[in-house]
Parts: structure tokens; C-alpha cells; sequence
């Protein structure tokens, strides 16, 4: 990969396994494993912008949330993203700090509680796109949709708890604290941003910004996160190796390289399912298109590899 400051995208797997609780001590150990990764990438000699994602963490404050009331009142999703952003960050600056100085590196690392603004009339907020927190069963569901206003859809397949509730999902516009970004970057820091795709926030006519109801996609934040550190680089992180055209048939085939417009055209075949390969290779495009240089997609394990030109999926200008 040309260039040194690289942005690294965290999928779920690096924070908590899908078939672990999600202890503490459990999400510790996933971290110790994926900053250990990080580190060796940061021996390389590159300069480090670190993001992840929250589904699993905001999917268990929500439930703590709702069981809080209504003794204690449930917090916003823009308060609940950005609690998971200071415990996501704290335990990534902790682990990644002491794999460092194993490594003989001795660079700062700092979390940024970071605001990503969206538009208001974001399509997304009239029909809520992404299901967040538990599985309820129909009558549940009712309720919720009755006393707290919650938007639910139910999801295939169904029975017997086959509802959730949906929230927005609009695109990330910009990242507010982007100066304080590379305030950071400048001073040799490796900086943890945009976690769990951000606080999404509106702009308001007084130049204010206000916590909206939504949840913004890590790795659309992803890309903004990398334009506004001008990134050589974008390196998205999750549980596969490749990305593969005709994913889960007998058929499938793995892609090592594929130009901006091959992978337009494959998302537009649909090869790469929504809500997961899907926004992956969207923000992929996007970034090879506006930076002209590399994105890769590959697994946690992989990740020097990739970066080093031997394994994962190469997304090229
Ligand atoms: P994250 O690591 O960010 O949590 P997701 O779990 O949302 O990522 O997405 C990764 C998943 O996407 C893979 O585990 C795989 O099941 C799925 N997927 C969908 N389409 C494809 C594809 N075409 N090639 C590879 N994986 C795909
Ligand atoms: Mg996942």
C-alpha cells in the first residue's frame, strides 16, 4: 500500500465473538487480540486513524436502558452511542497502548468522542432502515410501538420472536471534531475516532449540533472519517478474508482486485448483502473513487498480510 496514514474500520468480531455474552473480560480479550494486530500494522511504520463498530455494545445498553425504566430513564441513541464510544475506546487505547510499547513504539493514543453530522432530510428518516437492540415476539412489539413510539418491522424469519425495532440509518455528511482529528494525527498521536459510526448529530440554524434519534454505519463513517484525515489508505477489518461474488453458493468465487466500477456494477447484481459486504464495499468505492489510492476488505487475523499485498480484497481507482 502507498502512502502511511491508514484508516483501519473494525468489524463486530474484533469486540465481541457472536457467540460470546459480551463480559467485560471477554470483549477485553477480543481487543487484546485485535490490538496485538494493530500494532504489528503500527511496526510497519504507519500512521494510524482507528475505527469500530458498536452493534453488539449499543444492542446491550438498549436492553439495560429499557429495564432502567421507569425508575431510571432510558438514555437517547445519540447518549447511548456515545457511551459505547468511550468503553469501546477506552478498552481499544488501553490494550493497543501496552502492544505498543511491546513493540518498542512509544506513540501517544487517544480517543475522540466524536459528533458525525446528518442531514434531516435524510430519506432513511422516514422509513428506518436498521434494527437495533433485542428480538421481540409480536405482542411485545405492539406495546413498544404503543408506549414508547418505537418504529418495528418484523424480520424473516419470524417466529416466535421475529420483531425489532428499526431506527434510521442516514449518511454520515461530516465529522465535526475532524480539526481536533488531526490536531491529534499532527502531533504523532494514533487516534481512535468516529466509534460505531459516530454520534449522529444535526446542525442547527444557530451553528449548534443536536443529538438525533439514529444510528449512522461504521463503515460510511468509515469514509468520512478517512477524507477528512486525507487518508492514503482505508483498511476495513472483518471476519472474512475476501469478499466474494455469489457469497454462500456452491458457485462463489473470491475477488482479490477489483476497479470502482466492477464493484459498482457487482453491488448493483447484488452480490454484496445489505446491512453487511454491502456498505463495506460502498465505502470501499467511494474512498479508491475520491482518494485514488487503495481500500482493502479482508479478516482481523489477515490484516498485515493484506496490507503487505497477499491476501483480501483490493478495491483500486
Ligand atoms: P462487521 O465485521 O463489520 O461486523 P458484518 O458482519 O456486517 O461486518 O459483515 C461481514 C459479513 O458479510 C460476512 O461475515 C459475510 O457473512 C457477509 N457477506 C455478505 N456478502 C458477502 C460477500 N459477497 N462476500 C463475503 N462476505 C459477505
Ligand atoms: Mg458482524
Amino acid at each position: 500500500m502507498e502512502g502511511n496514514l491508514l484508516v483501519i474500520a473494525l468489524g463486530g468480531n474484533a469486540i465481541k465473538q457472536a457467540e460470546q455474552q459480551g463480559t467485560t473480560e471477554e470483549q477485553f480479550r477480543n481487543v487484546d487480540l485485535t490490538t496485538r494486530q494493530i500494532a504489528r500494522i503500527a511496526r510497519e511504520g504507519y500512521r494510524l486513524v482507528v475505527t469500530h463498530g458498536n452493534g453488539p455494545q449499543a444492542g446491550a445498553l438498549l436492553i439495560q436502558q429499557e429495564e432502567g425504566e421507569p425508575e431510571v430513564p432510558a438514555q437517547s441513541l445519540a447518549a447511548c452511542g456515545a457511551m459505547t464510544q468511550g468503553q469501546i475506546g477506552w478498552m481499544i487505547q488501553n490494550r493497543l497502548a501496552y502492544w505498543l510499547r511491546q513493540e518498542g513504539i512509544h506513540t501517544p493514543v487517544c480517543t475522540v468522542v466524536t459528533q458525525v453530522v446528518v442531514s434531516a432530510e435524510d430519506p432513511d428518516f422516514q422509513d428506518p432502515s436498521k434494527p437495533v437492540g433485542p428480538f421481540y415476539t409480536r405482542e411485545e412489539a405492539r406495546r413498544l410501538q404503543q408506549e414508547k413510539r418505537y418504529v418495528v418491522k418484523e424480520v424473516k424469519p419470524s417466529a416466535p420472536r421475529g420483531w425489532r425495532r428499526v431506527v434510521p440509518s442516514p449518511e454520515p455528511q461530516d465529522i465535526v471534531e475532524k480539526d481536533s482529528i488531526n490536531a491529534l494525527l499532527g502531533s504523532g498521536a494514533i487516534v481512535i475516532a468516529s466509534g460505531g459510526g459516530g454520534i449522529p448529530v444535526q446542525r442547527n440554524g444557530d451553528g449548534s449540533y443536536s443529538g438525533v434519534e439514529a444510528v449512522i454505519d461504521k463503515d460510511r463513517a468509515g469514509f468520512v472519517l478517512a477524507q477528512a484525515v486525507s487518508a492514503q489508505a482505508f483498511l476495513i477489518l472483518t471476519d472474512v478474508e475476501k469478499v466474494y461474488l455469489r457469497y454462500g453458493r456452491p458457485d462463489a468465487a473470491p475477488l482479490d482486485r477489483l476497479s470502482v466500477a466492477q464493484a459498482r456494477e457487482y453491488l448493483a447484481q447484488g452480490h454484496f448483502l445489505a446491512g453487511s459486504m454491502g456498505p463495506k464495499i460502498e465505502a470501499a468505492l467511494r474512498f479508491a473513487w475520491w482518494s485514488r489510492h487503495e481500500a482493502v476488505i479482508t479478516s482481523l487475523d489477515k490484516a498485515l498480510e493484506a496490507i503487505l499485498g497477499r491476501t483480501g480484497t483490493r478495491i483500486c481507482p
